[in-house]
């Protein structure tokens, strides 16, 4: 292990007392991305515009602006759409598509003085749960090259832990920010559904599509995601609540609590389901010594029962393929991206397009997801499926009268080795037993590194709160952090690098 990434407070100091320039953090940021490209973690770099933008960020210091982010390098995961650099999605499909338009959240984090470095690589369309899906080839994990590094937001899991930029944006409909979060052990959070804008986010299933940030801590998550949210009437599932600071509660003591137990009286509930058999043993390790952390900072470990747990799986890889095979109608060859060169008439073309465009996990969901929307098939599956999502979600409703936290594994295994389950589907979609409840119920849900198991690969501590409860979760997490050093632990450059230490590091 190597040192410590720097914090988003620690650059930004830097750059107030013009320490470092922008520029000259956005150059070690694309000189690392170069050094460091056998992680395959970006799709596209376009050096001159990072450079304009970080000359235009320390022309606003000159001028005396000190805004948080202002300055500081960041990249943005390939399902944000970008004017100037690529947005691919991870797929042929997209190959060399630009946006004419930015997303809502990278104009926010535009915005706020950001510099883009580029964006990052993901599996295709974002389904996916170890970025192989990715139409430009698998990342790796920058702890272990055979290992893959989650996904789908795999490229900015391992572009943050290999510290290359020291915050990401991911995507999660099922899993995508919290799982890659925990494989390369890094902090990220998943909002509530609603609170980042869904405009320019290439769409995967879009009643569960929720960007967020992907960083070193709680803390840098909590700056970023203060920038990242708000309500936007472009996206009609955005939620119409007022602007929220959610670094507001970091490192205050819960009411009533004490400086020493700054927890104290925080009811942690743990589902019997999460700790159930399937966990391997060095997860489990890692996240009851993560619990008794918390207690000795005065939370109170409450048993609950999120009994439908296992049928999220089957409801989710109903629903999202159903909203997949929707959401990708659009891509006929006619609108946007690629289209294949030789056809007889327009059905050949649409045809030819999709059958060369697509990748094999994206046609077999948009295959199930026609299947389970079709007539005499809709109400067995679809609605079935529907059904039990409002179920889940009532679990948790219930759980969370018992407590004020729900905590547990991101995912049954650390990080497995590349190509592992690429042969069988069902054995990758079982890893996201325990992030797709949170997704289904739309509720927020946080990835917290709290150690290492077999092979010395990331485990992440999963905790999830009720809806809107994300300045609660980052204090929570932030105290958690404040107490150990887990998140502060960063690859060894021998493990990812052979010219030493990354830009951040
Ligand atoms: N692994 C899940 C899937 O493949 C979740 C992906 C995501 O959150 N984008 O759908």
């Amino acid at each position: 292990m190597s040192s410590h990434p720097v914090s988003l407070k620690s650059l930004h100091t830097q750059l107030m007392q013009r320490q470092v320039s922008s520029v000259e953090l956005a150059t070690e940021a694309l000189k690392q991305a170069e050094t460091q490209s056998h992680l395959n973690a970006f799709t596209d770099i376009a050096e001159e515009l990072t450079l304009a933008q970080a000359r235009a960020a320390d022309a606003r210091i000159a001028q005396g602006d000190t805004g948080a982010l202002l300055g500081i390098p960041m990249a943005h995961k390939d399902i944000f759409v970008t004017r100037g650099w690529k947005s691919t999605a991870g797929s042929k499909m997209l190959a060399n598509y630009i946006s004419p338009f930015d997303a809502a959240v990278v104009e926010k984090m535009s915005a706020a003085g950001l510099v883009c470095v580029g964006k990052l690589n993901c599996d295709e369309f974002a389904m996916g749960s170890s970025n192989e899906n990715s139409a430009f080839g698998p990342v790796k994990n920058p702890w272990d090259l055979l290992a893959v590094p989650g996904g789908s937001s795999g490229g900015s899991a391992a572009a943050v832990a290999a510290g290359i930029v020291p915050l990401a944006t991911g995507t999660d409909t099922g899993g995508s920010i919290r799982q890659p979060a925990a494989l390369c052990g890094i902090t990220g959070i998943k909002p509530t559904y609603g609170r980042v804008s869904r405009y320019g986010m290439i769409a995967y299933a879009s009643s569960l599509d929720q960007g967020g940030p992907m960083a070193g801590s709680a803390e840098d998550c909590a700056l970023a995601l203060t920038a990242m949210a708000g309500f936007d009437t472009r996206d009609s599932t955005s939620l119409d609540k007022p602007a929220e600071n959610f670094e507001r509660l970091l490192g205050t003591p819960r009411t009533g609590a004490t400086e020493s137990q700054p927890l104290k009286g925080l009811r942690v509930g743990l589902p019997d389901e999460f700790f159930a058999s399937g966990v391997e043993q060095d997860v489990l390790d890692a996240v009851q010594l993560a619990i008794k952390t918390l207690e000795a900072l005065g939370a109170v470990a409450v048993p609950v029962s999120l009994p439908r747990t296992a049928l999220s799986i089957p409801a989710y890889y109903v629903i999202a393929p159903a909203e997949a095979s929707s959401n990708l109608s659009r891509f006929d060859g006619v609108r946007y991206g690629h289209r294949a060169s030789g056809y007889k008439d327009l059905a050949d073309m649409y045809e030819k397009t999709r059958s060369e465009g697509f990748g094999a996990e994206v046609k077999r969901r948009i295959l199930v997801g026609a299947y389970v929307l079709s007539r005499g098939y809709y109400d067995a599956y679809y609605l079935q499926a529907q059904r039990v999502r409002r179920l889940i979600a009532q679990d948790f409703q219930a759980a969370f009268a018992q407590c004020d936290v729900i905590a547990g594994p991101v995912c049954p295994s650390v990080a497995w080795n590349l190509g592992e389950k690429t042969s069988d589907p069902i054995k990758m979609y079982l890893a996201d037993i325990f992030t797709l409840g949170a997704s289904l119920a739309g509720l927020p849900g946080m990835s917290v590194p709290v150690g290492f198991g077999q092979a010395g690969r990331p485990v992440g501590l999963q905790l999830i709160g009720n809806y809107f409860a994300e300045a609660e979760l980052l204090q929570t997490a932030d105290h958690f952090q404040r107490a150990t050093q887990w998140h502060l632990q960063r690859p060894s450059a021998a493990n990812h690098s052979t010219s030493g230490k990354g830009a951040l590091a």
